[in-house]
């Protein structure tokens, strides 16, 4: 099968080029390198059954010559990470509904089968835990920059389920818990690669706010399985599915973990969320998929456990591919 990856040089995607490719498939990369990066997919260049586009997935011709050359379109190309959403709003937003507009409307003209990866954002300041697919969005006011990014990856799932009932386009949604491993940047605020490097150049470790807030990591290895899975299945078509790792752990314990691990000394500091981020940001306090759906489709659960994927980050910065 030939795959085409929008945003296949981001963190994500560039490991799921790397897992298409092992299972025998064509991949073609379209990335226009806004935080992805070319030292992602350096690796892959000389192999034959890759290749990449140094592109916007805004563009409708771009994007079309690509779809025709595809038989699965896997839609990664977003705006991340939270501090890049409170900082540039309007690129978040347009980035976000523009690219999955031109990627459903161009894949459609062929019937090409569509995955598009939204965001556990979306399930917002919902108490209902774990969260499950069919549960309600609880998201803040307007003015709060960061619900920018839920409301425009909701609108991309609105959008890519009505293009499944009213056009019968395949597509299926994944909503990605925090998901982390090599190759993942701390430049956009998350919270992992930003403790460990830190953690080795014996920096203070920054939690924000109290620290008591709860996330669930999963290494990106497992999450890809998932990915490249979910398009075999024609019961997925038209679905939301979580993927993400069910294992609780609070920002401070997570500063205390990663400083063991890195054997460092470094001291850890609470952080205001005014200072992080800027006035009026609001937190979420827990966020854990229910993973039943995932499970029941494609029978996957994450395998690695959160020392595994601090070991895989800190042996990534220790090479020296920085964070
Ligand atoms: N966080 C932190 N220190 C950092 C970066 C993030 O304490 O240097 C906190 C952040 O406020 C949030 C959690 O870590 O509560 C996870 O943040 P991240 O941006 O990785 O992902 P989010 O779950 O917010 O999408």
């Amino acid at each position: 099968m030939r795959y085409l990856i929008t945003g296949g040089a981001g963190f994500i995607g560039s490991h799921l080029a790397d897992e298409l490719l092992s299972r025998g498939h064509r991949v073609h990369v379209l990335d226009d390198l806004s935080t992805g990066s070319i030292a992602n997919i350096a690796h892959l260049k000389p192999r034959p059954d890759f290749e990449y586009t140094i592109d916007s997935c805004e563009s409708p011709s771009v994007v079309a010559e690509l779809v025709d050359e595809s038989d699965v379109i896997y839609h990664l190309a977003a705006a991340v990470g939270v501090e890049l959403i409170v900082q540039s709003p309007v690129r978040t937003i347009e980035t976000n509904v523009r690219c999955t507009e031109v990627v459903l409307d161009r894949a459609n003209r062929k019937q090409k089968p569509v995955f598009i990866a939204s965001t556990s954002e979306v399930y917002g300041k919902s108490p209902a835990l774990p969260f499950q697919e069919e549960g309600d969005l609880v998201l803040g006011a307007t003015s709060k920059g960061r619900w920018a990014y839920a409301c425009s990856k909701a609108i991309d799932e609105f959008l890519a389920i009505a293009y499944w009932r009213e056009r019968k386009l395949p597509t299926v949604v994944a909503r990605l818990f925090n998901t982390v491993g090599p190759r993942q940047t701390g430049r956009y605020g998350m919270v992992i690669p930003n403790f460990v490097r830190q953690a080795l150049a014996g920096q203070p470790i920054t939690v924000y706010g109290d620290g008591a807030q709860q996330r669930c990591f999963c290494h990106v290895h497992d999450v890809v399985q998932a990915l490249a899975g979910i398009m075999e299945h024609e019961e997925a078509y038209g679905e939301v599915f979580n993927i993400g790792a069910e294992e609780e752990i609070s920002m401070l314990k997570l500063a205390e973990r990663v400083r063991d691990r890195a054997d460092s000394d470094s001291e850890i500091v609470l952080l205001p969320y005014d200072q992080a981020y800027g006035p009026g940001f609001e937190d979420m306090a827990r966020r854990i998929p229910d993973l039943t759906k995932i499970n029941a489709v494609l029978g996957w659960a994450p395998q690695r456990t959160l020392d595994e994927i601090l070991d895989d980050v800190l042996d990534h910065q220790r090479a020296g591919a920085g964070a």
